[in-house]
């Protein structure tokens, strides 16, 4: 599997890329987004769930877990797993039900689901870069690998 690094140099490239994964992944899929607090995880995150079509506001899913959303047909839910204690607690959440709906999930932290989460189409790994950041997007599969295909020449 081919992985691919790309710099973004500001939050609105942030958020474009966002838009742009969003296009790819049509709604479909599981994206595992990693990287230390204020990596930018929940920046791309709006991007993603903004470019599905929401217009109302993007709130971190620090205390509650799981954020979901409705979007015309598409159904997204934006998780951020750093409060997590237990990696069983997904179990109460109803996780399962979560990720068998085709749905797109965006997973923040899933480090701390380890064991319980099924393996993503796309990992994302952001790291601070100067003033921007960098970004190491490793398919896992298929799916994944289309999307990085297209955003790779587009972002370079
Ligand atoms: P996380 O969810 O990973 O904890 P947030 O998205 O909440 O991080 O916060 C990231 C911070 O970094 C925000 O202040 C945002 O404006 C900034 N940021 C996001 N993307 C970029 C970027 N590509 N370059 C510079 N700053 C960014
Ligand atoms: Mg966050």
């Amino acid at each position: 599997m081919s992985e691919v690094t790309l710099y973004l140099a500001n939050e609105d490239a942030m958020v474009a890329l966002g838009t742009r994964l969003a296009e790819e992944t049509r709604g479909h899929g599981i994206l595992f987004l990693e990287g230390d607090l204020g990596a930018g995880k929940t920046t791309l995150s709006r991007g993603i769930i903004r470019g599905l079509g929401h217009a109302g506001s993007v709130k971190s899913p620090t205390f509650t877990l799981v954020e979901p959303y409705e979007i015309g047909d598409v159904r997204a839910f934006h998780f951020d797993l750093y409060r997590l204690v237990d990696p069983e607690e997904l179990e109460y959440l109803g996780i399962r039900d979560y990720l068998e709906d085709d749905a797109l999930c965006l997973i923040e932290w899933p480090c701390k689901g380890a064991g319980f989460l099924p393996k993503p189409d796309l990992t994302i790994t952001i790291s601070p870069h100067g003033s921007g950041r960098s970004l190491r997007l490793l398919p896992q599969g298929a799916r994944g690998e289309s999307w990085c295909a297209a955003l790779a020449l587009e972002f370079k």
